[in-house]
């Protein structure tokens, strides 16, 4: 076999990446638990259609990062670069309608095709929420709130700010577009080409540029908010009422213009300066055309998904779980009998390692590694006795116990596997 490497853009994880992952993983879910949100799971593939109409033929991910291909019966479909649109077409599809407001909380990888670099991946996880079938700014604060709680419970909300801005109504928003492309049109010859390219397809976008040529132009632009509607500027109002009321602090930042086209009103993000270019941890935004757009029922909604391995990135070590008990056995005999020994603990709710082979020195320094909690030491002649030594590896004492008396001893070592 010649390609022995991951995919590039891909990677495995192992051990210690791993428990951080399931650690986010595991916080979202019990968080969301609490907020009213169940967790669900779409496919990880969809008909292109459901990604391409909804994202926007102009932003980066239909552009240029979808894991597009056509499958044996000829129908094109793509790996989810994103869950809302899913989640979206799984409201549709279910007829899911009646059960409004619908709270949905999922976890799962998500692909793109995109440059890979430190917090960027091609497949990546995501934890996300959404929040369907309320237009009332409530809503946002809800979501976004439950974004402050997540991230309170990983202790990471310290090192994250939370970034908020509006993307208006549609009126707001025609509105606004003209004077901006007639603004960035005054200033086309000194814009980056990318930004200039976005002037058509996209000109809400170039307030988003990272090209140095681009940022005094962008710092002079017209603001939105002296463009929004009365409707909008009063939504805006309320949302961020309703996030004083919680005394979750934010700073107002205009330039935040979410990637996807089906975003209006709040748009928000968490940053951190931990990660260097790819800051932003969880970003979400209301998205009330999305649902009737793809065919379904006039429905809002506003969600957020956050990036699992960025978030994994900003925690420290997770320790391993289960600390098992370590069955050594000396002796034809003895090792039978500590198989079976090890299968009836095991059924009982305790966690055991034994080792195929090694001598007493060896396997107790297996034990130490695994981070043993103690360790049953059965050699031939206590069998004789039906009796085994049971060491405390952290105390490090050591009695003989009868063997049928050893499942009381160890209870106070029994792993607790939340629920088992
Ligand atoms: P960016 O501006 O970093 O490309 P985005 O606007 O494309 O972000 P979203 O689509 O809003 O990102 O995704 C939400 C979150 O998912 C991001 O804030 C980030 O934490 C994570 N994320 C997005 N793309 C990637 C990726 N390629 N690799 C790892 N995490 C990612
Ligand atoms: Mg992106």
């Amino acid at each position: 076999m010649s390609n022995v490497q991951p995919v590039r853009g891909t990677k495995d994880l192992l051990a210690q990446e791993m428990r951080r992952h399931s650690l986010v993983e595991t916080a979202a879910e019990h968080i969301a638990g609490r907020f009213g949100y169940a967790k669900i799971s779409t496919p990880i593939f969809e008909f292109t259609n459901v990604f391409a109409r909804t994202l926007g033929d102009t932003s980066d991910i239909v552009t240029k990062e979808m894991y597009t291909f056509q499958d044996k019966g000829g129908d094109s479909l793509t790996l989810r670069p994103e869950g809302t649109a899913g989640v979206a077409r799984a409201f549709i599809s279910e007829g899911l309608k009646q059960q409004t407001p619908y709270r949905a909380f999922y976890s799962g990888p998500m692909f793109r095709h995109e440059r890979p670099q430190k917090g960027r991946m091609r497949q990546f996880h995501q934890i996300g929420v959404e929040l369907i079938g309320v237009g009332e700014p409530v809503a946002d604060v809800e979501v976004i709130s439950l974004g402050v709680a997540l991230l309170r419970e990983l202790g990471l909300l310290n090192d994250t700010v939370l970034h908020l801005n509006t993307l208006g109504d549609s009126e707001s928003r025609s509105a606004y577009l003209a004077v901006l492309v007639d603004y960035f049109k005054g200033h086309e010859k000194t814009l980056s080409s990318d930004s200039r390219e976005r002037l058509t397809k996209n000109p809400l976008r170039i307030l988003d540029s990272k090209a140095t040529e681009d940022q005094s132009i962008i710092a002079n632009a017209p603001a939105y908010s002296d463009y929004l509607t009365t409707e909008a500027s009063a939504f805006f109002t309320q949302v961020r009422t309703g996030l004083d009321d919680l005394d979750i602090s934010y700073v107002l930042n205009p330039k935040l213009v979410r990637g996807l086209d089906y975003y209006s009103h709040t748009a928000f993000e968490f940053v951190t300066d931990k990660l260097g270019a790819q800051g932003t941890v969880l970003a979400g935004g209301r998205y009330d055309g999305l649902i009737e757009m793809m065919g379904g029922p006039a429905t809002p909604g506003i969600g957020w998904a956050a990036g699992i391995e960025r978030l994994s990135m900003l925690l420290d070590d997770v320790p391993a779980p289960i600390r098992p008990i370590a069955i050594i056995s000396m002796g034809a005999e003895a090792d039978r009998m500590a198989r079976k020994l090890a299968y009836d603990l095991r059924l009982d709710g305790f966690a055991i390692d034994m080792a195929y082979r090694g001598n007493l020195s060896k396997r107790l320094k297996r034990a130490n590694k695994l981070q043993a909690r103690a360790a049953i030491i059965i050699g031939d002649d206590e069998l004789g006795r039906d009796s085994a030594t049971l060491r405390d590896l952290d105390s490090g004492e050591q009695q003989h116990v009868p063997l049928n008396e050893l499942a009381n001893l160890l209870m106070p070592f029994r792993e607790d596997f939340g629920g088992a």
